[in-house]
């Protein structure tokens, strides 16, 4: 999406260790016209899919798929709750989750309440690199006995091989900037 490439070369910035910094606009501050243009294209490419839920995981997630929710006829959103607790609730789906970018590992939750056997299901999420974050929603969409119909991601690191073996795996995963290389030395980001 030509958009969302133009800003992360405007105000992207590359930090050492693979990591994209786009606060200014995707995951602190937040760009609400921008989020609206991504929820148009998702709602494009998904257009014909049948979708009940948008599924993601906080922080960043939640501001992108509530936007996005409102080109899918304003679906519920539901999302993922990182937790300290161990607490064993069977009232709950519940999965590891490791994190790129802070190198810990999340217990994840999701109430079973909001995630129904048979629901139509779309995954929205900020970042794809190692594919960690989207395998644990994927294992509690697979508990939850829902229809994964698409992933969609603002930001795919295509280096990083999160995005090729979901695709090998079936899913339809649609990255709307898939940054091919980047340099921490020269700020260069080169898209797919
Ligand atoms: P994965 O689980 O696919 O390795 O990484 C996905 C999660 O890690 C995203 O939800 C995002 O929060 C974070 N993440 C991964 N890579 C980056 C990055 O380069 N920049 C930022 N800001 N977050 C990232």
């Amino acid at each position: 999406m030509k958009e969302l490439e133009d800003r992360i070369r405007k105000d992207g910035i590359v930090r050492e260790g693979n990591v994209l910094k786009v606060d200014n606009f995707l995951n602190h501050q937040c760009d609400v016209s921008l989020y609206d243009q991504m929820g148009a294209e998702w709602a494009r490419l998904f257009e014909g899919k049948r979708i009940d839920k948008i599924l993601t995981i906080e922080t960043s997630g939640i501001g992108i798929a509530c936007v996005a929710s409102q080109h899918f006829g304003s679906v519920p959103v539901v999302f993922a709750r990182k937790t300290e607790s161990t607490n064993l609730d069977g009232e709950q789906y519940r999965t590891e989750i490791r994190s790129f970018t802070k190198n810990r590992v999340y217990n994840v939750i999701v109430a079973k309440r909001f995630l129904n056997p048979g629901e139509h299901v779309i995954i929205i999420d900020d970042f794809l690199a190692m594919g960690c974050a989207l395998n644990g929603l994927l294992e509690i969409c697979d508990e939850a006995g829902v229809v994964v119909e698409g992933i969609g991601i603002a930001i795919e690191k295509g280096f990083q091989p999160g995005g090729k073996e979901l695709r090998e795996r079936g899913y339809q995963v649609e990255s709307l900037a898939i940054v091919d290389s980047m340099d921490p030395e020269t700020g260069d980001i080169v898209f797919a």
